[in-house]
């Protein structure tokens, strides 16, 4: 049989290249996109404070109540007025004791001592207290060394936080030792932003839900559990939308749907412009859509748009990809919308115990993790390979010029708990 006589296409010498001509946004000016455009969607309630820690705070925290309260002693010993000076001092021990709970009622008279416990209020006539360790008690006096200063081993009231003074401020998502905080200064409730509600969606005719029997050319679905995890971990709701074949009528009924139920979508896959990419197609058919040909590696193809007025972010298939992008794009994002506000990763440089050459044009984040102070980065950089976000404790991110890093050479590493998880 005679063949038509076609060429092959030129073959591409470097086809992991950018196109040319084709405009790719840096990820710097993706994300100031994103932070100028979006704003916050979630309600507020009361939060027992019980309830409150993870959640974000409506609104600036006052303190209603100085901490601490009033002036106290910080150690175990006798308290007394003013300094001492350089040389050995007796002074005589009254009746009784200030303990925490327990203030002493009565007044400390200039050159008498007190018996006071750590968390006592100071009684009138108290400024310095000796710590017990320090004084040898006989026959009815304390007998120790100066010099002490005025207010040595006392804490003042207020040194810590200030009754009316901001305590904590709006936006601030809180933590363990935020509850200390709010309790100390006398807060029972506080208002919190209701949590965003995250949908997460996966796309493809290949996918089968792990556990189920899987044919030949079909894959499990690893997006939608990592995603769920995410959205939970980085701290927000995470309902799980199931899975919508390559099918537009299929996936618009899912989307239909998603967007009664959740205050965002997170799809994965069919997020490019192929015959089989329907995300895309469906949101640029709505009129909503924005795809963000972004300069980042991996990534790259983000279909970010709006169904029936919910925002979706389609993230690339690829779970290494569809990982990275949910970190460096949708956690931002989603906090910002949380109420939360832009959340910037916190980096820190380190030597690499790696060796690589980077051409222009693209951020690049690579699968790393700290062993003995130095960021190793995983073997392989395919996008494919979902071992290496295991095997990882974080990123490196490498900048849009180019850089040819050898091993001991500086590199910023953000470690996946910056990022929230
Ligand atoms: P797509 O963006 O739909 O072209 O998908 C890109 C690659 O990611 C393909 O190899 C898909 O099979 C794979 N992929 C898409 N969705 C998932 C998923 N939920 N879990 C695992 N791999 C996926
Ligand atoms: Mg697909």
């Amino acid at each position: 049989m005679s063949k038509p006589d076609i060429a092959p296409p030129p073959l591409r010498n470097d086809c992991f290249a950018l196109p040319a001509g084709v405009n790719w946004t840096p990820v710097d000016e993706a994300l100031a996109l994103l932070r100028d455009r979006l704003t916050v969607v979630t309600g507020v309630e009361t939060a027992p404070l019980r309830q409150a820690a993870g959640r974000i705070l409506a609104g600036d925290v006052l303190a209603q109540r100085s901490n601490p309260p009033q002036p106290n002693t910080a150690v175990d010993g006798y308290g007394f007025a003013g300094a001492v000076p350089e040389g050995p001092c007796v002074l005589p021990v009254l009746q009784g004791r200030a303990a925490a709970g327990f203030p002493f009622a009565g007044e400390v008279p200039q050159g008498y001592a007190l018996r006071v416990l750590t968390g006592a209020a100071l009684p009138k006539g108290v400024e310095t207290v000796i710590l017990e360790e320090d004084v040898t008690l006989e026959l009815g006096h304390i007998a120790f060394r100066g010099p002490l200063k005025q207010g040595a081993n006392t804490r003042k009231a207020g040194e810590d936080v200030v009754e009316g003074a901001l305590a904590l401020p709006a936006g601030r998502r809180l933590t363990p030792a935020d509850m200390a905080l709010l309790s100390a200064v006398g807060l029972a409730e506080v208002s919190v932003r209701k949590a965003l509600r995250v949908g997460v969606l996966s796309t493809g005719d290949e996918l089968v839900e792990p556990g189920d029997a899987a044919g030949p050319g079909q894959i499990y679905d690893a997006n939608r559990p990592m995603l769920l995890s995410l959205v939970e971990r980085i701290g927000f709701e995470a309902v799980d939308l199931g899975r919508a074949e390559d099918d537009r009528a299929a996936l618009s009924r899912h989307l239909d749907c998603a967007a009664q139920r959740v205050d965002v979508i997170v799809t994965s896959g069919g997020a490019s412009a192929g015959d089989e990419d329907h995300v895309s197609a469906l949101l640029r058919e709505a009129g909503a859509m924005h795809e963000w040909r972004i300069a980042l590696k991996p990534g790259r193809p983000l279909a970010l748009g709006m169904w029936d007025q919910t925002p979706v972010f389609g993230l690339p298939g690829n779970p290494v990809a569809a990982m990275v992008c949910t970190l460096i794009f949708a956690r931002p994002a989603l906090s910002l919308m949380a109420g939360e506000g832009w959340q910037e990763p916190q980096g820190f440089e380190v030597p690499a115990a790696f060796a690589k050459r980077k051409k222009p044009g693209r951020r690049e984040y690579l699968r790393a993790r700290i062993r003995g102070g130095q960021a190793e980065a995983f073997h392989s950089e395919g996008s494919g390979r979902i071992s290496g976000l295991s095997w990882a404790d974080g990123l490196v991110e490498i900048g849009d010029g180019a850089r040819e890093i050898k091993p001991g050479d500086l590199v910023r590493f953000i470690p996946y708990g910056s990022f929230g998880l």
